[in-house]
């Protein structure tokens, strides 16, 4: 078996990572245009972080949690969880937002929340890397 030497290809990964909020493909560079860049642009957007389902904290898991009471993910409310929640006629409220005292006026969902991303950016900064 000979090695391919001087005729190595470079493999592009060509990932599309969907920004789900906005539905638009992530644009990433074509190929021959670098292949490590291109990794790590791609690796940001798949980071995923934890969030726990009985107190929608991030970076732990119900296992973990502490809270005693779920937290709606709806109304932000203690005692009972969105399937049972009391109050879908108004707003949604950030469940995590709620809790820091911030501007809480979005879904506890929501990309673009402050406390999500304030959690993103201290996992990648933590781990340095994607998890799945
Ligand atoms: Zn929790
Ligand atoms: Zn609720
Ligand atoms: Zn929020």
């Amino acid at each position: 078996m000979q090695t391919a030497m001087g005729n190595a290809q470079i493999r592009v990964t060509r990932q599309r990572p969907i920004d789900r909020a906005k539905g638009n493909p992530v644009p990433i560079p074509e190929p021959g245009s670098g292949t490590v860049q291109a990794d790590a642009i791609v690796a940001p957007a798949r980071t995923r972080i934890s969030r726990c389902y009985k107190c929608q904290g991030y970076g732990h898991t119900a296992h973990y949690c502490r809270e005693k009471t779920d937290i709606c993910t709806y109304c932000a409310r203690q005692g009972h969880r969105v399937g049972d929640c009391p109050n879908k006629e108004k707003r949604e409220t950030c469940a995590n937002c709620h809790h820091f005292g911030q501007e809480d006026d979005h879904s506890t969902n929501d990309r673009e929340c402050p406390a999500y991303k304030f959690a993103l950016e201290k996992e990648i900064r933590h781990t340095g890397y994607t998890k799945n």
